[in-house]
């Protein structure tokens, strides 16, 4: 029997707002437990939680950029249930009326476009942490975060595969990202994701029974997560077990998942409207200035990209992966660097430096215009591309501009013929063995020959030049 595994995924973002959803305390992460809370997010009795405006801006903007209609009249709820990080016995979330309905997000795997629709997205606040490490035979309880708003993204069930499920969260952290409603730190669990998957029979309409998975803190796990349930999955399947409805948590160190509750249905909440809010107003002028601030995003930035500047598509996807990166490209460009030689080099040496230091662009010492120095300096045949990688290197540790570096170092690049002639002469008369494979037409060797000449230069020596030379002494015209 074919298969095909049906996903739909819930992803919790908090919301980067300076003080919490329901009160004032302060939303900073790190600070000693039970610090930053106040009787309204520790659940005193009798006390008003107030809606953070900047919390529902924060929904709106979203729900704006991935195409969700915004509600004009939404509601909070109370979602009932017990656990020691939840001291009120309910949470403010919302239900029956969220903030923003019915968005869509495309996502491109294999080369293709695929649209994933979004069921919902609502508000609500997070709860606080129990740790259990440190306590004895006891377990403490941290409120800091208790009371942090929270953005829930539904999709619907449109996804097929681990990689597309991968592919929809990075697209969806790049927009949260570029919209600044949250910092996407999913190691840190500013951004989670919890993954519904099912499978059924290929050609069957019908949605199968599906598992919750829980516990997958990056890209890899959403995917690795996925892909063994999928096959836990059709396992059962085949030896003709039933799927039980259940959360399940990934562990990553062992690489499955596990049961760890029976699924609870919606009416175990007892949701209800809660009486001490106000319901949330959201009028046409209110949205239209929302939508103002909302700035070029992902898409339609790498689209702009391919058509503006000539780039290749993956390029393009690259670039625009994240804001500042988009930017400081950008930047390069207007200050008159050619765009392909700037997507190149951020590519490949920027990026693996950043990636080497764990390092985001916005924190790298390297400016555009030290980049464009550069591109010029090699242009201009100053520096060779090689000389130019170690350049690179040093800008980027120092923050030095490339001519200083050049000056500094003595890396400009020797292009008198007849100074690389002395060094080429030098080299053939030290490997007449090599010269005379070559002649026999072991045509390779002129690659050999050409980094012992670099080599005898450090680097300097122009290649263009080292090249000829090379091919007109070998061929013996010289
Ligand atoms: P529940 O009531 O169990 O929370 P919902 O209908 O609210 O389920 O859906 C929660 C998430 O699960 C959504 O992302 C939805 O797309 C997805 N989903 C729903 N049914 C299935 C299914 N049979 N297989 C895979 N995903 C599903
Ligand atoms: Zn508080
Ligand atoms: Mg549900």
């Amino acid at each position: 029997m074919q298969y095909e595994a049906v996903i739909g995924l819930e992803i919790h973002a908090q919301l980067l707002t300076e003080s919490k959803m329901f009160c004032g305390c302060s939303t900073k992460f790190g600070s000693e437990p039970n610090t930053q809370t106040c009787p309204v997010c520790i659940g005193m009795p009798g006390v008003l939680p107030v809606a953070n405006k900047r919390a529902i801006e924060c929904v709106i903007k979203t729900g704006l950029a991935v195409n969700c209609k915004i509600a004009p009249f939404s509601r909070f709820a109370r979602k009932n249930y017990f656990y020691p990080d939840l001291p009120k016995g309910y949470q403010i979330s919302q239900y029956e009326l969220p903030i923003c309905e019915h968005g869509l997000v495309e996502i491109i795997v294999n080369g293709s476009t695929k649209k994933i629709g979004l069921t919902r997205i609502h508000l609500e606040e997070d709860a606080g942490k129990n740790i259990h490490e440190g306590a004895g035979d006891y377990s403490f309880v941290d409120l800091n975060r208790a009371g942090t708003p929270l953005m829930e993204i539904v999709t619907e069930p449109d996804i097929r595969s681990p990689q597309e499920a991968a592919e929809f969260v990075k697209k969806l952290r790049a927009i949260v990202r570029y919209l600044g409603v949250c910092d996407g730190n999913m190691e840190q669990g500013s951004l989670r994701c919890d993954a519904n998957v099912s499978i059924r029979p290929v050609g069957q309409e019908e949605l199968g029974t599906k598992t919750e998975i829980k516990n997958m803190n990056s890209f890899k796990f959403i995917e690795k997560a996925l892909d063994y349930e999928i096959k836990r999955q059709i396992k059962i399947l085949n030896e003709g077990g039933r799927i039980v409805q259940e959360t399940r948590l990934w562990h990553s160190n062992r690489g499955i998942t596990e049961s760890m509750r029976s699924k609870e249905e919606a009416h175990d909440y007892r949701y209800f409207p809660d009486p001490d809010l106000v319901p949330v107003d959201v009028d046409n002028a209110w949205i239209e200035q929302i939508r103002l601030q909302i700035v070029e995003l992902p898409d339609s930035r790498r689209q702009r990209f391919i058509t503006q500047y000539g780039l290749p598509e993956q390029d393009a996807d690259l670039l625009t992966s994240e804001r500042a990166m988009a930017e400081w490209f950008e930047e390069a460009v207007k200050l008159g660097g050619d765009p392909k030689s700037v997507s190149n080099w951020m590519m490949g040496e920027l990026m693996k430096m950043l990636n080497e230091e764990n390092k985001l662009i916005e924190e790298c010492a390297l400016k555009p215009e030290q980049l464009v120095g550069l591109i010029k300096l090699i242009d201009k045949g100053v520096i060779s591309g090689k000389i130019a990688k170690t350049v690179f290197e040093e800008m980027y540790k120092t923050g030095k501009d490339a001519d200083r570096i050049v000056k500094e170092k003595g890396l400009v690049q020797v292009s008198d013929e007849s100074e690389i002639e002395k060094v080429v002469d030098d080299i053939l008369q030290k490997n007449p063995k090599e010269m005379e494979r070559f002649r026999a037409g072991e045509e390779k060797l002129l690659g050999f020959f050409a980094g012992q000449i670099m080599k005898a230069t450090k680097g300097k020596a122009n290649p263009k030049i080292v090249n000829e030379l090379l091919r007109k002494k070998l061929s013996g015209t010289s």
